[in-house]
C-alpha cells in the first residue's frame, strides 16, 4: 500500500455526468518525482471525449486535463533536471516502459512495452493506481515526463501547447511543413489554431478549411494565407489537387474522400481528430495520386521540449479564454458547439 496526500480536483463522477469538485490522492514524492503546483490546465476536446466515454468505457471518477502548466514545488532526492520554482509542463502521458524501441527513440507516445503510454488521466500507473489529470491543484510526476516552459511564454497561454501544440508540431515537422509547401489545417479549434501559427512559423503556405467563414478574420490574423468554408461545395472544386499536406483536426466524422481530393500527387492527409465512429475511405481516393492517409498522436518528450523552444523563439502561444473551475461544464458545451476562441484554460487557483 502506497501512502499518498489528498488534493482538490474537478472530476466527472460517471460518464456524461457534469464535473464537480472533489478530492483525489496523489502519491508521495518518489526518488525521481517532482511535485508540481498546477497553475493552469487547458481543456482539450479529448477531455470531453473521455469524460463522456466516447472512446470506450474509461475509469471514473475521471479528472481530465493533459495541458498542464505549473511550478515545481518539491523534488525527490534523485531529481536532477528540475529545481523548486522551475516552470514546467506536463502533457498527455506521465510514464511509459522506457525500454521498447519507441521509448528509446523518443516516441514514448507509441510505447509498445507492457506498461504502454500511461495517460496523464484515465490511465493506470506503474503502481497500479489510476492516474488523475490536470484539473486539480497538484500533480506528482517523474521528472523525465515533465518539460521546461521557457521564461518568455506566459504559463496560462502556454498550457495548451502541452497537447494542442505538440499534436500539431509533430506531424508538421514529420511531414516537412516549410517553405514551398502548401499545408491545409482542417478545423479552427484548439488544435487547429495552434497548428496555423506553427505551420506559418515553419514557413509553409497555410490554408484553413473551416465549416463556415465565421472565423475567417481570426484565421488570417493567426497566420493563414487562405481561408475557405467547407460548407461551400465550390471549395472542393476550387482546391482540388492543391495541398502537400492536410492535417485534419476535426473532432467529428468527415468525408475523408472529399479531403483526399484536395491533395496533390504524393500528398498526405494526416488524421489528428479522434471522432467516436470510423469513416469509410475509397481506394480510388488514394491510388489515383499515390496519396497517403496517415495518423499522428501527440509527440514524445524530447519533441515536446523542442516544440516549446520553437514556440518561444517564434512567440507562439494559444489564444485562450481563462475560466474558473466552476465554468468547466459550460466550457464543455461551448467546445462541442465549436464556440471557443480558441482554447479554454482553467485557472486552477479557483478549484
Ligand atoms: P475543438 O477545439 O473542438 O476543435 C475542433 C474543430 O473541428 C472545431 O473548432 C470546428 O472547427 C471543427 N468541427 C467540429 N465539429 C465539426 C463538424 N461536425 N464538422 C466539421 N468540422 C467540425 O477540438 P480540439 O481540442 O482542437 O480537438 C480536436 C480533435 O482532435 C478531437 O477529436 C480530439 O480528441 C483530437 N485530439 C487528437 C490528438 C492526437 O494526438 N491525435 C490530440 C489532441 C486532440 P471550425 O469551426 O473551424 O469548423
Ligand atoms: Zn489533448
Ligand atoms: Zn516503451
Amino acid at each position: 500500500m502506497t501512502t499518498h496526500t489528498t488534493v482538490s480536483a474537478y472530476a466527472a463522477p460517471s460518464p456524461k455526468a457534469p464535473l464537480e469538485k472533489t478530492t483525489i490522492p496523489r502519491r508521495e514524492l518518489g526518488e525521481f518525482d517532482v511535485l508540481i503546483d498546477i497553475k493552469f490546465a487547458g481543456i482539450c476536446h479529448s477531455d470531453i471525449h473521455q469524460a463522456r466515454a466516447e472512446w470506450g468505457e474509461g475509469t471514473f471518477p475521471m479528472v481530465p486535463g493533459h495541458e498542464i502548466a505549473g511550478l515545481v514545488a518539491a523534488t525527490g532526492p534523485g531529481v536532477t533536471r528540475y529545481a523548486v520554482g522551475d516552470r514546467v509542463g506536463v502533457g498527455c502521458f506521465v510514464d511509459s516502459c522506457r525500454e521498447c524501441d519507441n521509448c528509446r527513440a523518443g516516441l514514448e507516445q507509441y510505447c509498445t512495452g507492457e506498461l504502454g503510454m500511461v495517460g496523464t488521466y484515465n490511465g493506470v500507473g506503474r503502481d497500479g493506481e489510476p492516474t488523475y489529470g490536470g484539473y486539480s491543484t497538484h500533480l506528482v510526476v517523474d521528472e523525465n515526463y515533465a518539460v521546461r516552459i521557457p521564461e518568455s511564454l506566459p504559463l496560462d497561454a502556454a498550457a495548451p501547447l502541452l497537447c494542442a501544440g505538440i499534436t500539431l508540431f509533430s506531424p508538421l515537422n514529420h511531414w516537412g511543413a516549410g517553405p514551398g509547401k502548401k499545408v491545409a489545417v482542417v478545423g479552427l479549434g484548439g488544435l487547429g489554431h495552434v497548428g496555423v501559427k506553427i505551420a506559418h512559423a515553419m514557413g509553409a503556405e497555410v490554408t484553413v478549411l473551416s465549416q463556415s467563414l465565421r472565423k475567417q478574420e481570426d484565421g488570417l490574423r493567426l497566420g493563414a494565407d487562405h481561408f475557405h468554408a467547407t460548407s461551400d461545395p465550390a471549395t472542393f472544386q476550387q482546391l482540388a489537387g492543391t495541398f502537400d499536406l492536410i492535417v485534419n483536426t476535426v473532432s467529428a466524422e468527415l468525408d475523408l474522400n472529399a479531403y483526399l481530393g484536395l491533395l496533390r500527387t504524393d500528398g498526405t492527409l494526416v488524421q489528428i481528430g479522434a471522432p467516436e465512429n470510423p469513416a469509410p475511405v475509397a481506394a480510388f481516393a488514394l491510388i489515383g495520386g499515390r496519396k497517403s492517409l496517415a495518423g499522428s498522436m501527440i509527440g514524445g518528450i524530447a519533441e515536446t521540449q523542442a516544440m516549446l523552444d520553437f514556440c518561444a523563439e517564434h512567440g507562439i502561444t494559444a489564444d485562450i479564454e481563462l475560466i474558473r473551475a466552476d465554468q468547466i461544464n459550460e466550457a464543455y458545451t461551448r467546445v462541442v458547439a465549436s464556440d471557443v476562441r480558441y482554447r479554454f484554460v482553467i485557472d486552477t487557483a479557483t478549484i
